[in-house]
């Protein structure tokens, strides 16, 4: 039995697998082009001014 406290699901906030937090960067992976992440818009659901490519975060 696992202890309360590492609740599944939503716990990838801060300090998760990956060093995504709010603020840093997108990146476009076609072209490299780099532009700060807006917090609240996903670095995939916006695309790269220059080549039209999906962003993805940096
Ligand atoms: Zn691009």
């Amino acid at each position: 039995m696992q202890g309360p406290g590492r609740g599944r699901g939503r716990g990838r906030g801060l300090g998760g697998g990956y060093g995504y937090g709010p603020g840093g960067e997108c990146v476009c992976p076609n072209c490299g082009y780099r532009e700060p992440h807006q917090v609240g818009t996903p670095c995939y659901s916006k695309k790269c001014p220059k080549c039209g490519a999906p962003m993805t975060r940096a």
